[in-house]
């Protein structure tokens, strides 16, 4: 079976290094595992590394990290679906939030469970992801601020996931102002939650405005790296995890397909490049476990071709030692590392 191994202390060193660089600027993070399922031990990882509390976008992962026995205040990140707004009050402490309808059933499970729900307020600045639009977030405030069981804790906003824009002085000063006027209603204090892992640069950089009281980082110490570039944190481990996958087919073959080409198994046109005869490999794992792009080998030489379902075909020419049976290593990209932790054909070790 395919092995994902996960170096645990590897990611708490890379935790260490973001909460501590964050909190010489007054700034928590919230570690999110979810690019590793959201496992009780990745929780407890990234606790262990200085994180003030744990962020997840599937309730699921939030509910087996308690059962696990995993202390920490947790946050929902992906905002709450109408229908499980009572599990979302039952498990988590915090949520993100841009609906006015579902600040209103919160508040009502919260009453009935006789608690009190902290809930931040998404701003889009401009990603087109959640949010609301910057000129509707004071009517979102007034109706945070009448409802009962409901605590409204801070505001944020998340960039750099679905738009793909930049955080920056400008964006973040937008942000801060929006808070500021969000106090002026509340009149209390109020968190402010700056964004991902798209954010670090401005973290190391020290250009983050002061104001920012948290950030919810993820890929930038499950991978160690930032994610505008995709560059390495100074300092940090981009190794922490492995794929291991088993070769079971090891042929010379054309790189060119020998017939008429149509469509392939997932109806597109691939392309390819003639490198002559070459020795390929094929192994025992494919796009239903693993994002193919996002895979890095080992193995000196060793070109990812492409995949199939169940197939992932390796150009391993330079590599004369491998042998069928054999396994080969690969760094997984975010998208990989995903999916792989979430495949039940994928067997993760955790290592620490
Ligand atoms: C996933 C997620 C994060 C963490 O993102 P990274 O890029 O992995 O740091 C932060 N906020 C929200 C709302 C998320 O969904």
């Amino acid at each position: 079976m395919a092995r994902l191994l996960v170096d645990l202390r590897k990611i708490e060193h890379n935790a260490r290094l973001v909460t501590d660089r964050a909190r010489e600027q007054g700034i928590g993070i919230f570690g999110v595992g979810k690019g590793l399922a959201g496992r009780p031990q990745v929780g407890r990882t990234l606790l262990a590394g200085g994180c003030i509390g744990i962020g997840d976008s599937r309730l699921e992962n939030i509910k087996a990290m308690r059962d696990a026995g995993v202390q920490a205040e947790f946050m929902m990140l992906r905002l709450p679906q109408l229908s499980r707004t009572r599990e979302t009050v039952e498990l988590c402490d915090i949520s993100l939030n841009s609906e006015a309808e579902t600040l209103g059933s919160l508040s009502r499970h919260a009453c009935e469970l006789g608690k009190v729900h902290k809930v931040v307020l998404m701003v889009d600045l401009g990603d087109l992801r959640e949010g609301v639009w910057p000129d509707g977030l004071r009517d979102l405030v007034h109706v945070g601020a009448a409802l009962t069981g409901i605590n409204v804790w801070g505001i944020g906003t998340n960039l750099t996931c679905y738009g793909g824009v930049i955080p920056d002085s400008q964006n973040m000063s937008h942000l801060l102002a929006l808070a500021r006027e969000t106090e002026d209603i509340l009149g209390h204090k109020i968190e402010v939650s700056g964004g991902n892992s798209g954010i670090l640069n401005m973290l190391f950089s020290g250009q983050l405005p002061s104001g920012i009281t948290h950030l919810r980082i993820g890929e930038g110490m499950l991978l160690g790296r930032e994610t505008l570039n995709r560059q390495p944190l100074p300092g940090a481990f981009t190794d922490t995890c492995r794929l291991e996958a088993e070769v079971i087919e090891l042929q010379e073959k054309p790189s060119l397909p020998v017939g008429v080409l149509g469509q392939d198994a997932f109806g597109e046109y691939p392309s390819f490049v003639d490198r002559g005869v070459r020795r390929r490999a094929i192994l025992a794992i494919g796009r239903q476990d693993v994002a193919i792009d996002g895979l890095t080998p080992l193995l000196p030489g060793a070109i990812v071709l492409g995949a199939s379902g169940d197939h992932l075909i390796v150009d391993v020419e330079e590599s004369p030692k491998v042998r069928v049976g054999d396994t080969i290593s690969f760094t997984p990209g975010y998208g990989s590392m995903l999916a792989l932790s979430t495949s039940s054909y994928v067997k993760t070790v955790y290592k620490d």
